[in-house]
């Protein structure tokens, strides 16, 4: 039997399960997270970063007085300072873009918990599975790793490099 494994951002995978019939409580789950629409800026406006250098982080926060938003700046990544900034409502756009990408950004706030938990219920239901990062815990590279190893561990419980990670 085929076994079906949606590996997308949360928004992607509520689309995708919403055209099948039978993944009604699938759809109902994920349409628990809510979203920002975000954008993503690279450039290299100083502006976005404390004026005293020594103070430069990889992660640097920006607060307008309403938000805050991080500046990422990676300084063995290049000679010249490149930064990647979130960009929320009234902040200004950096100076030399190099980078723009808009995308939806789920909200963490209880709702997304409580479909990570409900998601966990419904894995492998008519064989269809959910891997991304929304799926465990935080926003972060680990989850998303956990959540494809925890999806393959179902898929193939004898695999032994899986079972290295003690699932
Ligand atoms: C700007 C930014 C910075 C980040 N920085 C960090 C960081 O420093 N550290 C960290 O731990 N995490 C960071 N994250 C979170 C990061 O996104 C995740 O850690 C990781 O990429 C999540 O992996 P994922 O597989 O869940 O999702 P993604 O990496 O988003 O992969 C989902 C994939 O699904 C594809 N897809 C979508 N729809 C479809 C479709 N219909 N059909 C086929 N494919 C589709 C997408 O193209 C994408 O390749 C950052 C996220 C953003 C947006």
């Amino acid at each position: 039997m085929d076994h079906i494994v949606i590996a997308t951002d949360p928004y992607s995978a509520r689309d995708i399960v919403k055209k099948i019939a039978h993944a009604r409580a699938q759809y109902n789950a994920l349409a628990q997270i809510s979203f920002i629409q975000a954008t993503i800026v690279v450039h290299d406006d100083l502006q976005f970063m404390p004026q005293d250098t020594s103070c430069w982080s990889v992660a640097n926060v920006c607060y307008n007085g309403r938000y805050s938003a991080l500046t990422i700046y990676k300084k063995w990544k290049s000679a010249k300072p490149i930064f990647r900034s979130w960009l929320l409502p009234g902040f200004a756009k950096p100076k030399n873009i190099y980078a723009q990408e808009t995308y939806h950004h789920p909200k963490p706030n209880q709702n997304y918990f409580k479909a990570q938990k409900l998601i966990d219920k419904l894995q492998g239901i008519h064989n269809l599975w959910f891997v991304g990062l929304y799926t465990q815990d935080i926003d972060s590279h680990e989850s998303a790793i956990l959540s494809a190893l925890k999806v393959g561990h179902k898929l193939a419980p004898a695999c032994q490099r899986i079972a290295l990670f003690g699932l």
